[in-house]
């Protein structure tokens, strides 16, 4: 069962952190290394030292493991045993429950996550996702459709579509692979899975967990490798359905290669969130839920709340209480369980937060706080903000994925509403107000997937999750997902006259 000691989430630390392990893709239910051998090395974003090799798949893998799903699609009673579906999918969940601490340990180790995050969100998402679809995959119903005729029978099966591509990226690992795996599954799909060359270890280790589980060979295959899997498993007419998280830019490669078999998409992609301060506001929980919007898994959050709205009024106290919490925070190392702000992915990720912090002051951004950040290896970045951010420059339109906050003042709620929605995003939004009807009126205008108010940041398994605009389509969570990952038939049935 779950072990919340720390004891056990060093234990499974420093056992995630052998060298020695083999990690294997899941093929038709067997655990293998990628054809010819290759391998990828993965690196410990906080100590900069290879933690692991993984396969490295061939584009015959990824051909192989779609053969695998479309076989268990087709030839087994996979997508029409929704009871088999529910108790599987719970056995999973109970598995990744037993394995908590090693899925947060591997989350941590493989992207840096902070254990607070790995531990108190991911791991748990991880389980949670599958728990909450097994409860979905026998409450999968159609519907009667009323028709004008009384000797006609007209009814809409909703039924699954069969192989589906589930591609994502590194940021939350094992929270994807629950999201994607959880309602495909439970609609009567099989899957290949393929997580972030980044961040793969959490989905390898699920797949050591499949068997045991009773997860029938071919229901869930998993390969790992980098961009070049990424375009082999997207461009295959096998897959009858892609569903993406990932950049902005990725998206639209993903989209173009799925135009040529017509492929349906979901994209989950980037944001740059508005994040809006009204006068009225409680103004210490707001800054309080600034700064846990922004900063949250070192700013590389795709719902992070990166435009900071405050009202002319309240314009400097809002500054000056983001200042003064930025420049107590240290960035520290992720295992450690008090840390808050890890390292960035990757050293490029580094250089890129870095160059928009350098470029802000060119454009007129005034630098207002900067945190600590004391390491001899890792790819940390100090938090910072900018205040009176010009809503032209870059640092306002785009996304960073660092710990880099752009502030600038509005006058009244039309200004606050144009400032939100000019952005080529539209993932999520925030508000705090006082005053109920301002909420549900910033609430109806702003154009985002999600919105909160008076708080930032939580988005339940259970409630759906997407974006407009750059920030892609489609929705994740709840019973929407189960729409995502179903198509409905309608059936025409002639009855007959009855004969006299
Ligand atoms: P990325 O786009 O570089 O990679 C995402 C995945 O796509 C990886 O598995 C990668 O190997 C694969 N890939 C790369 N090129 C491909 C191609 N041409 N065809 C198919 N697959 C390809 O993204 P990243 O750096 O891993 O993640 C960061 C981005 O993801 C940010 O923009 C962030 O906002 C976004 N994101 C969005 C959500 C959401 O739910 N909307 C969640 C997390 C992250």
């Amino acid at each position: 069962m779950v072990g919340d000691s720390k004891t056990d989430y060093q234990a499974a630390l420093a056992a995630t952190a052998r060298p020695d392990r083999d990690w294997r893709m899941l093929l038709g239910g067997q655990l293998r290394a990628a054809s010819g051998g290759a391998t990828i090395a993965t690196i410990n974003p906080a100590t900069e030292m290879q933690l692991a090799e993984i396969p490295s798949a061939t584009a015959g893998d990824v051909d192989a493991a779609v053969k695998a799903a479309r076989t268990a699609f087709d030839e087994t009673d996979w997508s029409c045993n929704a009871v088999a579906r529910k108790l599987v999918l719970l056995e999973l969940s109970r598995l990744a429950g037993r394995d908590r601490e090693i899925f947060a340990a591997l989350d941590t180790l493989d992207t840096g996550l902070a254990t607070l995050v790995s531990t108190g969100v991911t791991s748990k998402a991880l389980l949670r996702n599958l728990e909450y679809y097994s409860g979905w995959a026998d409450k999968v119903y159609g519907e009667v459709v009323p028709v004008p005729s009384q000797h006609t029978l007209d009814y809409a099966l909703r039924e699954p579509l069969g192989v589906v591509a589930g591609i994502y990226a590194w940021n939350t690992a094992s929270l994807f692979l629950g999201s994607k795996i959880g309602p495909a599954l439970a609609a009567g799909n099989t899957v290949v899975i393929k997580p972030s060359e980044l961040g793969s270890l959490s989905a390898l280790h699920l797949a050591t967990l499949c068997e045991e589980a009773g997860v029938p060979p071919g229901v869930i295959n998993i390969v790992s490798g980098g961009p070049e899997a990424g375009r082999a498993l997207v461009s295959h007419p096998g897959v009858d359905k892609i569903s993406f998280t990932g950049g902005s830019a990725t998206g639209a490669a993903v989209q173009a290669a799925a135009a040529a078999n017509i492929t349906p998409l979901h994209l989950e992609l980037g944001g740059k969130s508005p994040h809006v301060v009204f006068a009225d506001a409680d103004l210490g929980r707001a800054i309080g839920g600034l700064v846990s919007g922004a900063f949250m898994l070192s700013g590389q959050a795709c719902a992070a709340g990166t435009r900071v709205l405050a009202e002319a009024s309240v314009y400097e106290q809002v500054v000056d209480g983001l200042a003064a919490a930025v420049e107590g925070m240290h960035t520290g190392d992720p295992a450690d369980p008090a840390t808050f702000l890890g390292p960035l992915i990757s050293a490029e990720q580094r250089q890129r937060a870095n160059s928009f912090v350098a470029d802000a002051a060119s454009q007129g951004a005034r630098l207002v706080a900067s945190g600590h950040s004391e390491h001899e290896r890792g790819y940390y970045v100090a938090p910072v903000v900018f205040a009176d951010v010009e809503p032209g420059s870059s640092l306002w339109r785009e996304e960073v994925f660092g710990p880099v906050l752009a502030v600038t003042r509005f006058e009244g709620e039309r200004e606050a509403l144009c400032l939100a929605n000019d952005s080529d995003y539209g993932l999520a939004a925030g508000a705090w107000t006082a005053d109920l009807g301002r909420a549900h009126r910033f609430a109806a205008g702003v154009r985002a997937g999600t919105v909160w108010i008076n708080s930032y940041g939580s988005i339940p398994h259970t409630a759906p999750f997407g974006g407009r605009g750059r920030s892609g389509y489609g929705r994740e969570g709840g019973r929407d997902a189960i729409a995502e990952y179903t198509q409905v038939k309608n059936v025409s049935v002639e009855l007959g006259r009855e004969s006299k």
